[in-house]
């Protein structure tokens, strides 16, 4: 039968003992043990695949990544401890001292400092390029450019970024395309239809969707995934066990929720586009919004998040969290709780407020990761919020 990936991935099932459950069982073990010398012999010099320490491989760690495999269209993917290991060891096991990195400049808080506090230390060099001006992108690559590396929708700011121009990009010049695939999930968007060689996940969001665990995958190019099983295997960040077979079973469950975490952010947003209290409103599936085009064509719904600018900027922003009675004030988002931020306020404070504009963080911009409640639940605490404001 000719199955479509979802179904495919729910199907997957590849750690299992000779009980045969229907359900994963848990495989909490450090090691694994052999039969003999020679199995053993065998297993280490790689002739087979057999578990050998759970710090290179174990079935939950394999079944997981093995969905994601499936559901991103990859050739083969690896599953780490966290969204910034896999992010961190898709740059340090592909990248050298000497080579440059392209990336876009609206980007993951923790993953813009990898780039500009930690490369430089190695010698790698890298040059960021505006998210809403793909025009700029070619002038910037270098002989010694190696590899793109962009988001999309970006976060905070949800920018949306052509990915069939950026594989087109990538493969007029022989680079690496690496997309941070975390806010649109495989199920909303799958880069490596439009050129990605590589895809890489924070697994602890819309994956688990229950603001449980941490995890992490990397998702490409057989070649390339491959280099940073072998950087992870020697330097340790190995997702666990646990919290593999907790995403895994999630993963069951993605496209559902992610439908509803889409039509509740769309429902959100259209209901709040003119208020009175704001001045913009961002949501890749309303025609508003600057690339609506590029959004309908790469994505399957807009996603789960929606960001929107209180027109009394930072100070409306601290009395509009403060007034908020259902959402959550917390720095996950993805989860089945909806939840609100204030960058200006929290994550982003210690900048400047030039620094903040310069990554895009307006005064006023509140960002809502809209969870499962019932959509005017969400709604009516928002514009209660607002009121206050
Ligand atoms: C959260 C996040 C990460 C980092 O993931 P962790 O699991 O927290 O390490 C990377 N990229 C994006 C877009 C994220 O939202």
């Amino acid at each position: 039968m000719d199955l479509h990936p979802i179904t495919q991935a729910i199907r997957t099932q590849t750690a299992q003992t000779n009980e045969m459950e229907h359900s994963t069982p848990l495989f909490l073990t450090s090691s694994f043990c052999f039969d003999n010398a020679e199995e053993m012999r065998a297993a280490f010099a790689d002739e087979t695949d057999d578990n050998i320490y759970s710090r290179f491989s174990n079935p939950n760690v394999h079944e997981f990544s093995e969905r994601v495999r499936v559901l991103e269209g990859a050739e083969a993917a690896y599953g780490t401890a966290s969204g910034m290991s896999a992010v961190f060891a898709s740059f340090m096991a592909l990248l050298k001292s000497g080579d440059h990195l392209l990336s876009c400049n609206a980007i993951f808080g923790s993953t813009h400092t990898v780039i500009t506090k930690y490369l430089n230390r190695y010698g790698i060099e890298y040059s960021y390029v505006p998210a809403g001006k793909p025009e700029e992108w070619e002038a910037a690559i270098r002989p010694n450019t190696k590899m793109i590396y962009l988001e999309t929708p970006t976060n905070p700011g949800l920018d949306i970024i052509d990915l069939e121009f950026a594989g087109k990009l990538a493969a007029k010049h022989n680079l690496i395309l690496n997309v941070d695939n975390c806010f649109a999930t495989p199920v909303g968007q799958r880069p490596i239809e439009w050129g990605a060689h590589l895809v890489v996940h924070s697994a602890t969001k819309w994956m688990d969707g229950q603001g449980r665990v941490l995890g992490g995958v990397v998702a490409g190019k057989k070649e390339l995934v491959h280099q940073i099983y072998l950087f992870c295997r020697s330097t340790g960040p190995a997702m666990s066990p646990f919290n593999a077979w907790v995403i895994s079973k999630s993963l069951e469950t993605l496209h559902v929720r992610m439908e509803r975490h889409a039509a509740n952010a769309l429902h959100i947003a259209k209901a709040l586009e003119h208020h009175p209290q704001i001045s913009w409103l961002k949501y890749p599936f309303l025609p508003s919004h600057p690339q609506h085009k590029i959004a309908v064509k790469q994505m399957q719904n807009g996603g789960g998040i929606v960001c929107f600018e209180l027109k009394g900027g930072l100070e409306s922003g601290r009395k509009f969290l403060n007034s908020l009675e259902l959402l959550t004030l917390t720095a996950n988002l993805g989860d089945s709780r909806s939840i609100a931020s204030h960058p200006a306020s929290t994550t982003h404070a210690k900048l400047t407020e030039e620094e903040r504009l310069a990554v895009n963080i307006t005064p006023g911009l509140i960002r809502i990761s809209t969870g499962l409640e019932y959509a005017d639940d969400i709604l009516q605490d928002i514009l209660q919020a607002l009121d206050k404001v």
